[in-house]
This record gives C-alpha cells, sequence and structure tokens, in this order.
C-alpha cells in the first residue's frame, strides 16, 4: 500500500525576536519558506524518492540570500565563508556530506554526490570542492555567499568580543542559523538534509554538527531528523541519532522524543530546534528559542508556514 507522504523544513532557529523583525522581511521569509516547501512537495507529489524532496526544498533555501546557508552564510572570524552539509536515506542507511567548502554553490548537491559515489560519507574543504567540480556542480567565488548584514553581524560580533571577553550578548539572528529538511515518499523512504553556514566568529577548521550523521542529521527506517542551534551541543548528544533510539528502545512516539530532546538541550542551556517526521508521515517541528523558520506539509494536516508560536 503507498505510505502517506510528509514534508517539514526548517530555515533554523536563530530569528530575529518578533520585534526586531520587519513586516518586508517576514514576508521574503514567508516566501522562501514556501517555495522550499512547493519544490520540495512537488517531487513528492511525483512520486519521487524523498531524498529529492529534501534536496529541492534544501537548495532553494540555500538559494535564498535570507537564510545562513549557500548565498547569505554567516562569516568566519577571518572574514571567509565555510559551508557544512549532510544528506541521508534512512532505507539502507546512506549519507552523505561536505564540511569546510568555500566554493560550491549549494553544499547539499555535493553532499549528495559523496552519498551517491558511495564509498565515503564526509568529504572536507578543497578536496571537496575538487570532487564537485569534477561532479559539474555549480562553483563560485566565495565572494557569491557574502551579504551586507551579514558582514555586519560579524564585525558587532566581533566589537561585542572584544568589549565583554565573549559573544554571549548577541542576537540570535546575528549569531547563527541552518537550513534543513525531512520527507517521507509515497514507497515509505524517509530521507533528511541539512545544509549551514554554522556560526558567526566561528573559528576557521570549525566544524559543526549538520553535516555529521547522529549530531545534526540522521535518518533511518523509523524517523528522519534535521536539527538548528548550537551545534556543539548536538554533537555531545548524538542528538538526531538519540531521537531515534528514544523513539525505538523507549516506545515514545515522535512528538514526545523530539519535545524531550529540545527539553534536554534546553537544560544545557542550548537554544535549538528541529525538523523530524516519522515513517507514519508524522511531523515535529519544536524548538526553545524566540522563533524558528518553517514549514511543513501533510496530507493530513495540510500545510503550515510559521516563525513565532502563534
Ligand atoms: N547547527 C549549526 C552549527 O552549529 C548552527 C545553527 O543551526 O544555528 O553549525
Amino acid at each position: 500500500m503507498a505510505s502517506p507522504i510528509a514534508l517539514a523544513l526548517h530555515g533554523g532557529c536563530g530569528t530575529p525576536s518578533r520585534a526586531e523583525l520587519s513586516a518586508e522581511r517576514e514576508a521574503r521569509i514567508r516566501a522562501g519558506l514556501d517555495r522550499a516547501l512547493t519544490a520540495g512537495w512537488a517531487e513528492l507529489r511525483a512520486g519521487r524518492p524523498a531524498v529529492e524532496a529534501v534536496a529541492a526544498a534544501v537548495v532553494v533555501l540555500e538559494d535564498d540570500p535570507e537564510f545562513n546557508a549557500g548565498r547569505g552564510a554567516v562569516f568566519t572570524a577571518a572574514g571567509t565563508h565555510e559551508l557544512d552539509a549532510c544528506i541521508m536515506v534512512g532505507t539502507g542507511q546512506h549519507a552523505g556530506a561536505v564540511a569546510g567548502v568555500t566554493r560550491i554553490r549549494n553544499p547539499i548537491l555535493a553532499a549528495r554526490e559523496v552519498m551517491e559515489r558511495g564509498e565515503q560519507v564526509l568529504v572536507a574543504g578543497p578536496g571537496a570542492e575538487r570532487m564537485a567540480e569534477a561532479a559539474g556542480l555549480a562553483m563560485v567565488d566565495p565572494s557569491y555567499f557574502s551579504t551586507e548584514e551579514r558582514r555586519q553581524a560579524l564585525a558587532e560580533v566581533q566589537r561585542l568580543q572584544k568589549r565583554t571577553g565573549s559573544m554571549d550578548g548577541a542576537s540570535a539572528a546575528q549569531r547563527h542559523g541552518t537550513v534543513g529538511a525531512v520527507a517521507l515518499d509515497r514507497a515509505g523512504h524517509l530521507a533528511a538534509a541539512t545544509s549551514t553556514g554554522g556560526f558567526t566568529n566561528k573559528t576557521p577548521g570549525r566544524v559543526g554538527d549538520t553535516p555529521i550523521p547522529g549530531a545534526g542529521t540522521w535518518a533511518d527506517e523509523m524517523v528522519a531528523v534535521s536539527m538548528t542551534g548550537q551545534g556543539e551541543f548536538m554533537l555531545r548528544l548524538a542528538a538526531a541519532k538519540e531521537i531515534a533510539v528514544r523513539i525505538a528502545y523507549r516506545g515514545v512516539s515522535l512528538g514526545p522524543a523530539c519535545a524531550g530532546m529540545i527539553r534536554d538541550l534546553d537544560q544545557m542551556k542550548c537554544g535549538a530546534g528541529l525538523v523530524a517526521v516519522d515513517r507514519w508521515g508524522r511531523v515535529a517541528l519544536p524548538y526553545n528559542t524566540d522563533g524558528m523558520f518553517r514549514a511543513s506539509m501533510t496530507e493530513a494536516g495540510g500545510k503550515t508556514v510559521a516563525i513565532f508560536r502563534d
């Protein structure tokens, strides 16, 4: 019997507060989320695999300068961009990822290329770029990723750090963000994809949770998860896989398993969010920050596009 189809995506939990978000920017962000949802849903509706749906949705968000992935990525402490991405297919547990790449227009497509080659899982830096170029993926000058807003965020965060010795006073919107998508296809297969610029002012060479299967991205036969928030915590908890483990061994369902992980991260004082879908097509989009850019579509529940709690 054909499976229900479902798609959920996020544009990160590093949102401005409601008061800081102008009506124009909110409209642009909602339109971007909507475009990504439409692109992913079209794949699922046409009966194509979940992995195509999550890749299509993430490419739209990478190309959108409003989100911290691809164009619009944050700057490192050295004023450069280093991008991380991972894609996973639940059935057969396939994964591909790239880390610290600087010239690949859509890192998620390079992650998919790594997965399709099938021999390696995570390729970093110039080696990943040479592979992407050889595969015919679009390459760009690193300045393609830069936006004025992210440049200002770097300057402000660095000023703050000089004055106070820490980045703690910076807003979530100045610091971070990520994009991700999870999907269930007609054949009952799950997939997850996540892509990020990481953190404003991160040390060059720093790799977060996003490209690490089990930390920021996970898919198996039961659930697919894409995380956002300060990746060091997700790495320490193997957070995305931990959600799958709790579903498999504690017998909890998707909603409580995801909410429990967000509670655990909250206790560690980590602002975090995630999107997840299970094999029955249920979706969860919890977070503990002011907001999370997010959208979902299911056959039973219809469409949602949201930023804050309402
Ligand atoms: N998880 C991302 C990282 O640590 C950042 C984020 O999602 O806000 O690289």
